[in-house]
C-alpha cells in the first residue's frame, strides 16, 4: 500500500498515519517530524530547515525532495509507505511520480481529510505532541497525562514551536496557496478521495477504513 495524507496542518494526518502504519505494517513517513528531530539535533538540515519551520513556511522543495528521495531508499518502504506532509507543492508531487515511475511502484490513493480553517485553528493552540515519537495529544479532547510523559514511550509531551494562533494561521495560508491545488493534480490523475476529517479519532478512522475497501492491498 502506498499511500498519500493530504489535509491542513492539524487536520489528523499525524494521528491517522500513524494508525494505517500498524494497520497495514508498512512506515509513516512524516517530513515534519524528520525536519524537527533535525532541528533538535542541531544537524545543517536542521538549521536550515528553522526559520522556515518558525515563520510557517516551506522549507524549499530541493531540500525536502532529497530529503524524502533518502527516506524512501531505506529498506522498511519496500513494501510501501504512508506519506504525511509531503507532498507540498506542485514540484513536489512531480518529484515523486517521477521517483515512484523509475521505482515500478504504484500510488495506491491520496486522502484528503477535510477540515474547516476556524476548527483548524482551535485543534492547533490546543495539540501537544511527544518529542521523541510524535504522538499526538489535544487539552480538550484527548489530554497527555499529568506527569507530562508519553505513556507510549516515555518522551517529553510538548507544545509545538509552530503550534500558536499565528503561525497556525500562517501555515493555513500556505496550505491553501501552495499544497490545496494538489487535489487538482490528484483528481485529474484519478487518485483523490475526499474524507470528512471533522469528528472523533474514530470516526474519522472509519472514513477512511471505508474509503480504503475502494483501493488494492
Ligand atoms: P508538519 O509537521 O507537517 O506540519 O510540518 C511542519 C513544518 O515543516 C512546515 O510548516 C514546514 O515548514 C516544514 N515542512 C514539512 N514538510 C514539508 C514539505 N513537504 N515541504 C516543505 N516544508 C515542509
Amino acid at each position: 500500500m502506498r499511500l498519500i495524507l493530504l489535509g491542513p496542518p492539524g487536520s489528523g494526518k499525524g494521528t491517522q498515519g500513524a494508525w494505517l502504519s500498524s494497520r497495514y505494517g508498512i512506515p509513516a513517513i512524516s517530513t515534519g517530524d524528520i525536519l524537527r528531530e533535525a532541528v533538535r539535533q542541531g544537524t545543517e538540515l536542521g538549521k536550515k530547515a528553522k526559520r522556515y519551520m518558525d515563520a510557517g513556511e516551506l522549507v524549499p522543495d530541493e531540500v525536502i525532495i532529497g530529503l524524502i528521495e533518502e527516506r524512501l531508499s531505506e529498506p522498511d518502504c519496500a513494501k510501501g509507505f504512508i506519506l504525511d506532509g509531503f507532498p507540498r507543492t506542485v514540484p513536489q508531487a512531480e518529484a515523486l511520480e517521477e521517483l515512484m515511475n523509475r521505482r515500478g511502484w504504484p500510488l495506491d490513493a491520496v486522502l484528503s481529510l477535510e477540515v474547516p480553517d476556524d476548527e483548524i485553528v482551535q485543534r492547533s493552540v490546543n495539540r501537544r505532541v511527544c518529542e521523541k515519537c510524535g504522538r499526538v495529544f489535544n487539552l480538550l479532547t484527548d489530554p497527555p497525562p499529568p506527569d507530562g510523559k508519553c505513556p507510549v514511550c516515555g518522551g517529553r509531551i510538548i507544545q509545538r514551536d509552530d503550534d500558536n494562533e499565528e503561525t497556525v494561521r500562517a501555515r493555513l495560508r500556505v496550505y491553501n496557496e501552495q499544497t490545496a491545488p494538489l487535489k487538482e493534480y490528484y483528481e485529474k490523475r484519478g487518485k483523490l478521495i475526499r474524507v470528512d476529517g471533522v469528528g472523533s479519532i474514530e470516526e474519522v478512522r472509519s472514513r477512511i477504513e471505508a474509503a480504503l475497501k475502494q483501493v488494492a492491498e
